[in-house]
């Protein structure tokens, strides 16, 4: 049998009609499903068979969802865990591919829609526009997991790039702190965007010095994302891609 015996699947940011197409395919198809409960929509599993056998991986440690990922595949059944928004980013996928690995379980990647990208689709906003700035961090505070010394908040925040602060709004007092000390006038513009693609999302804009107040004010306490730089200002270059008089492989100049 050479076809793969488990998929880490993106399950998308919260709307179920945000996972994708392949995603939502192998969901349907599977015999064993292990989800990250925390954070997945639990809706998604309608699209699962009547006969899945399902786990939510809140209450699980890395031996447990190892061990229902070989017994199921040791029955020769397809198991497809289920990860919040891109398994990529703070899934924590790397130490079960390795386990797969030793185990000789062949394994699968489905991409996700990240939960700081239906941020950006929230909010209507372009993270890299002409002249503000072009490059994306993705970090998050120190939590229980260490961020090394060298990508600390304060020694990003000195690029003055669009970040997207994940899993951190729980610490925002600390967070604005070191986004200040890294750097960043009291006036940049941020917004936090709550649950995302969800119903019940809220969005929250503000400044540095502004936006702690809105968000105690709310209760803002779920999964949420920040959002911080000057592209959240509306001023900016327009782009060279669609300017009239710049052409490129697939357009001629105008006059
Ligand atoms: N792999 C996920 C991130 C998991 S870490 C992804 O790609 O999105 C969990 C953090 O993701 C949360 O603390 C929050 O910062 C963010 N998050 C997850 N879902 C979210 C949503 N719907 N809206 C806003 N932030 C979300």
């Amino acid at each position: 049998m050479s076809q793969t015996q488990v998929y880490f699947v993106g399950a998308g940011p919260g709307d179920p009609d945000l996972i994708t197409v392949k995603g939502r395919r192998l969901l349907s198809e599977a015999d064993v499903v292990i989800y990250a409960g925390s954070l997945v929509n639990p809706a998604l599993l309608a699209a699962t068979r009547e006969n899945c056998e399902i786990h939510n991986s809140a209450s699980m440690t890395l031996q447990e969802v190892i061990e229902v990922m070989q017994k199921a595949v040791a029955a020769e059944k397809m198991v497809v865990r289920l990860h919040t928004g891109d398994p990529s980013i703070y899934g924590a996928i790397q130490e079960q591919i390795d386990c797969l690995n030793q185990l000789g379980i062949r394994w699968g990647v489905v991409p996700g829609v990240s939960s700081f990208l239906a941020s950006a689709a929230a909010l209507g906003q372009e993270y890299t526009l002409p002249g503000i700035s072009q490059t994306v961090i993705i970090t998050r505070m120190e939590g229980r997991t260490p961020v090394p010394d060298r990508e600390k908040i304060r020694s990003l925040a000195e690029h003055q790039a669009t970040m997207c602060i994940f899993l951190s709004v729980h610490m925002f007092a600390d967070l604005v702190r070191d986004l200040m000390e890294g750097g960043y006038p009291a006036d940049t513009p941020v917004a936090v965007v709550e649950k995302a693609s969800w119903p019940d999302q809220r969005i929250f804009r503000g400044t540095l010095t502004t936006i702690a107040e809105q968000l105690a004010a709310a209760g803002v306490n779920r999964p949420a994302m920040v959002i911080i730089g000057k592209v959240l200002d509306g001023d900016y270059e327009k782009s060279r891609l669609y300017a009239p008089e710049f052409t490129h492989m697939f357009r001629e100049a105008k006059p």
